[in-house]
């Protein structure tokens, strides 16, 4: 009896499985958007912008982060926030991760051979490539085609994702940095806790998150967490990353609890090709730090 009702309950929770999935199927929304991406993909709508990652103790710019633009030919300008979900339902994610890592992979060997050698570029991974067969195949083969250098190359990896499946992680981790590829952990500091597993991964760089960032000047929590992941990062051996440094004053409590790298509307926005070719000529070998406005003590 017991293994029928073990049963019964199994299907119906697979005929909810089915409905929910049929649903989402079905969405007229979803569909659109759909269908639009798989034109967009074919029309060439995508596009990438690079965001000027930069280093504390030098103020100058080691490398760029890729993002992923929809250039709508009604809406205008779509983020991957719009997306990146969507993408997420299909294979289309796959296409497009591959696309993005071949086209700016292209871009930054231009840019380093413009005398930009030391450039590195980050790409971002979604779940479904990271989960992927032949993840680091496609990797591969890609920066293979393109001839840019594995040890110029850094995968963004969520510490959500990592969690989903410790083991497999690990095991994808250690082939990524056998490659050369290092490997940041994004979004760090939000909601999930894998500080357990952090020191069982192979990893290179925490990229905290910019919600905490956000909220240095007006909440000490977030100061406390903050300053709590830099010090555990430095113990790991791990380079810290600032995301979304919009102020001065974020930047001068990040420099003086020392953080090493920083991104943020403060240097500069996601630029689009001819943009970052024009900032990469006039800052290369600028210090972009903006001056300090007070004295922080941590
Ligand atoms: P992320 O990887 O955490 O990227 C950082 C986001 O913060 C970017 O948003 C960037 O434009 C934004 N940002 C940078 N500096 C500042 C700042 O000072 N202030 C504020 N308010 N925002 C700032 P974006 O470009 O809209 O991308 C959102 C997310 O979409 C990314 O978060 C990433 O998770 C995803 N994404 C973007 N491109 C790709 C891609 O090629 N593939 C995949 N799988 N995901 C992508
Ligand atoms: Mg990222
Ligand atoms: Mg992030
Ligand atoms: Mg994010």
């Amino acid at each position: 009896a017991d293994a029928a009702m073990y049963s019964a309950k199994e299907k119906g929770k697979n005929m909810y499985e089915f409905y929910q999935n049929h649903l989402k199927e079905m969405n007229p929304k979803q569909l659109l958007l759909e269908a639009d991406m798989r034109k967009a993909v074919k029309e060439k709508q995508f596009e990438i912008y690079y965001q000027p990652q930069i280093n504390f103790a030098t103020g100058k710019v080691f490398g760029v982060e890729a993002l992923l633009r929809w250039n709508h030919p009604e809406e205008g300008l779509i983020s991957p926030e719009d997306f990146i979900a969507t993408a997420e339902n299909n294979q289309l994610i796959i296409e497009l991760g591959q696309w993005v890592l071949a086209e700016s992979s292209k871009q930054v060997k231009i840019w380093q051979e413009a005398g930009h050698e030391k450039l590195h570029l980050s790409v971002n991974v979604s779940i479904k490539q990271f989960f992927h067969q032949n993840f680091i195949k496609n990797i591969e083969e890609i920066v293979k085609n393109t001839g840019y250098a594995l040890n110029m190359l850094d995968l963004e990896i969520t510490e959500s994702m990592a969690i989903r499946d410790v083991e497999y992680a690990k095991d994808i981790f250690d082939k990524i940095r056998n490659l050369g590829i290092s490997i940041s952990m994004d979004d760090f500091g939000t909601g999930y806790s894998s500080l357990n597993h952090l020191k069982n991964f192979s990893i290179d760089r925490l990229k905290i998150d910019g919600s905490l960032v956000q909220d240095i000047a007006t909440d000490e929590k977030a100061r406390t967490i903050i300053n709590t992941i830099i010090v555990m990062a430095k113990n790991l051996k791990l380079v810290s990353l600032a995301e979304r440094v919009e102020t001065v004053e974020q930047q001068d409590y990040l420099t003086a609890i020392g953080c090493n790298e920083v991104q943020g509307y403060l240097y500069a926005k996601p630029l689009n090709r001819n943009e970052m070719t024009k900032f990469l000529k006039e800052n290369f070998n600028a210090n972009l730090l903006k001056s300090s406005q007070m004295d922080y003590v941590p």
